[in-house]
């Protein structure tokens, strides 16, 4: 036996024929388990997001409200001063009308004019108010619409990804039942060794050998190891990457 390699059973005990065969149909379940997983963990995540994505645009519609209130109490605001900006200008206009000389003409004059300008400053601010208020009303009802058809559709989305997720789940649970009824079957020290190297490896555990290379890193083996993996009289680990080598078939 070469130096290194992990070997299941070296001091003359001999594994059970079929335990390749077993750890095979096992790598089998566990494959098709980590598939659906991965197809679970996807779902989940969809659903994550478009749930993330009702949540953003409910918060946007929240925002949204805040500004048309803050929009309409300065809308309230330049009326008042418009009004007030008229209210100043015709009294202003009438006592115009009582001057008694040049110079009391000249100074209702200006106090007129002045007031004047202030209206017509109040009432331009009074129209940028109400161009404020339309475009938050309009982005809010474009928003609500946008939210209504997004509710519609991934509503329907959602409802769709969870039956799935359950039918998953489902077919989960009868792979793992699978799998452990399968799993009693093998001979308790290659389950383990099994169950070891699935944990440091991210894909299968076993690997065929192919031409004389390990079939998941490529590296040469030993022709003498080749023999004993051959013999399948004990599991094999590749001292590289660390798979439990077999025969193809
Ligand atoms: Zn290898």
């Amino acid at each position: 036996m070469s130096a290194g390699l992990h070997v299941l059973s070296g001091d003359g005990e001999v594994m059970e024929g079929n335990t390749v065969e077993r750890l095979l149909q096992l790598q089998e379940i566990d494959t098709l388990i980590g598939d659906r997983q991965a197809r679970l963990a996807a779902l989940r995540a969809e659903s994550d997001q478009l749930v993330a994505e009702l949540a953003g645009l409910e918060k946007e519609t929240i925002a949204l409200n805040a500004r048309l209130e803050t929009v309409e109490g300065e809308l309230r605001q330049a009326e008042r001063t418009v009004q007030a900006g008229r209210a100043t200008l015709k009294r202003l206009q009438l006592r115009a009308q009582e001057v008694h000389n040049m110079r009391e003409h000249t100074a209702a004059r200006a106090e007129v004019d002045a007031a004047r300008q202030n209206l017509e400053a109040a009432e331009d601010d009074l129209l940028d108010a109400m161009q404020d208020q339309e475009s938050a009303r309009s982005a809010l009802s474009d928003l609500e619409g946008d939210i209504a058809s997004r509710q519609q559709e991934y509503g329907e989305r959602l409802a769709d990804l969870d039956e799935e997720r359950q039918r998953l789940e489902e077919e989960i649970a009868v792979d793992l039942d699978r799998r452990s009824n399968r799993a009693l079957r093998i001979d308790e020290r290659a389950r383990s060794l099994y169950d070891t190297v699935r944990q440091g490896t991210a894909d299968s555990p076993l690997a065929p050998l192919v031409d004389g290379v390990c079939g998941h890193c490529y590296t040469a083996i030993p022709l003498q190891t080749q023999q004993v993996i051959r013999a399948g009289r004990v599991l094999v680990v590749c001292e590289t990457c660390g798979v439990i080598l077999h025969v193809a078939d």
